[in-house]
């Protein structure tokens, strides 16, 4: 646990920002406004639930309109508070500057345990809250336009956007008031698995980079890399599947509520997903050793640590126990200022939040847009593209006949070239040159100043900087 002396999420945010505005030049007084949260709403309500009025308390936090609308998940869970909703909404504020995404950072949750409901429960819930942000522009497609968070998924999105378009009948744009929604309900295809798919999109960057590897003592690619990861939900699923399944990385131990697996030889992720699911837990999974205390598992052996559960796990109570020399910050704000502090002194690389799990925010922009311009992408172009590609290689094949050289393209590069992109390929093709592209603005400023010591404090001066100059073009 956090020992006293710990600050809280918000704090811990605020801390890590000043860190970066201390090595950055901005006029006076912008700091501040940028560095604030614009506010709060917070909202009780009353659900009828078998058979008496249970009332809940809600969330959603603007932090900043530098640009519209404001982005970010919807999270159910008990520990939702203002300070961690504020802290949440900072960091996409960041995070979408970051990635270049147009949006300003916002959050929200629900102060309660889902699965304490079943789901015609949720969804008398899940409408009600929609209800009453929507009612005061907190869901709206120009404004504000929430995602899935932990404890949400597609299923609460299809609700809220149902919700919204009950309520604005003749908006058009009803569709883009919300972002995760299923496919069939005005999603984008990828959404689901977009943040973990960041996830691995980040750490095939960072390998691209041998210097980078090397600060972090590591050395060679993804395959055999040992992994340890922390929840597997959403993110942490995605991730651990796309490493051990496309580039050899070994899943070692996997780390959820009621304890921990451990496999040196490595976990089959999707045999423990289905036993999770099934199980609730993963404690009686036959094909690992279990541990019961779970959270010690962070401080095993590893070459990469993924936390994607939830924030303040690395904290000041255990920072000086890791081992990993590499942590990727899957979930938002998984280490603390005081253990960030420690792990840079231990020589660790931190690849920050911000950055590592911006897949979600960035496959929902792209949603965001189709909702938009009411079309699939790739619907206009894809049969061109095949069409064009077969000219290329019917004319090619014809001179090869007629010049009597006798050579053939092989079936499979014929196959592979000749499919035009489907929507999936291109969202992904997307968010790989988005990963890409952020790490490289925050590996300019780690790598071209003498004074900024790790990527974190690269990436909060990338984001700053945007956002800055987004408020100056403005005139505030
Ligand atoms: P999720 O609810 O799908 O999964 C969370 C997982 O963590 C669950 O399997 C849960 O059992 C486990 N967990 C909860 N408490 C735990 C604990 N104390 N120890 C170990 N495991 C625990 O949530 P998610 O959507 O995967 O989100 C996880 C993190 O990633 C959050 O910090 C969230 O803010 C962040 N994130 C999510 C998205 C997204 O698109 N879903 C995008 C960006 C960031």
């Amino acid at each position: 646990m956090a020992q006293a002396k710990e600050p809280s999420f918000r704090q811990s945010v605020d801390l890590m920002f000043n860190r970066a505005v201390a090595l950055m030049d901005l006029p006076p007084g912008l700091e501040e406004k940028i560095r604030v949260c614009n506010a709060t709403y917070i909202v009780r309500f009353g659900v009828r639930l078998r058979g008496r009025i249970q009332t809940f308390v809600g969330y959603r936090s603007v932090h900043s309109e530098h640009m519209e609308p404001v982005k970010g998940g919807i999270r159910y869970a008990m520990g939702v508070n203002q300070d961690e909703v504020e802290a949440l909404a900072a960091l996409m504020t960041y995070k979408c500057a970051l990635v270049e995404a147009p949006f300003g950072g916002s959050k929200g949750g629900l102060c309660m345990d889902p699965r304490q409901y079943d789901e015609h429960e949720l969804e008398m819930i899940t409408r009600r809250f929609a209800y009453e942000l929507a009612k005061r522009d907190l869901i709206h497609p120009s404004q504000n336009v929430p995602a899935p968070d932990m404890g949400t998924s597609e299923r609460e999105m299809a609700w809220i956007a149902d919700q919204y378009s009950r309520m604005n009948t003749t908006d058009i744009n009803a569709r883009a008031c919300v972002t995760g929604k299923p496919l069939h309900g005005g999603g984008i295809a990828g959404r689901v698995e977009a943040t973990g798919r960041g996830v691995q999109y980040a750490l095939r960057e960072y390998f691209r980079h041998p210097e980078d590897v090397a600060r972090s003592g590591l050395s060679g690619t993804l395959e055999g890399k040992r992994v340890i990861v922390q929840g597997l939900g959403n993110v942490g699923y995605h991730a651990a599947k796309f490493l051990s399944e496309e580039d050899g990385a070994k899943i070692i131990a996997i780390i959820e509520r009621d304890g921990a697996l451990v496999d040196e030889g490595g976990l089959d992720v999707e045999a423990v997903r289905h036993w999770l699911s099934t199980h609730g837990g993963v404690s009686g999974y036959p094909n690992a050793m279990h541990v019961p205390e779970g959270e010690k598992l962070l401080e095993h052996e590893c070459d990469i640590l993924i936390p994607a559960a939830l924030e303040g796990v690395i904290n000041l109570g255990n920072a000086e126990r890791i081992k990993a020399p590499l942590i990727i910050e899957a979930a938002n704000g998984p280490l603390t200022a005081g253990a960030d502090e420690i792990l840079r002194q231990k020589g660790a690389v931190i690849i920050p939040d911000m950055y590592a799990n911006a897949g979600g925010v960035t496959v929902s922009y792209f949603e965001w847009v189709k909702n938009l311009s009411h079309i699939r992408f790739g619907r206009l172009q894809r049969r061109q593209e095949e069409a064009r590609h077969q000219l290329l290689v019917d004319e090619l094949e014809r001179l090869s006949a007629d010049s009597g050289i006798g050579w053939s393209l092989s079936p499979g590069f014929k196959q592979k070239y000749l499919r035009g992109a489907d929507e999936l390929e291109l969202v992904r093709s997307g968010l790989d040159d988005t990963m890409r592209a952020a790490y490289q603005s925050m590996r300019e400023v780690w790598h071209g100043r003498e004074d900024v010591e790790d990527l974190r404090v690269a990436a909060y001066m990338v984001s700053i900087d945007r956002v800055a100059k987004s408020y100056q073009a403005k005139g505030l």
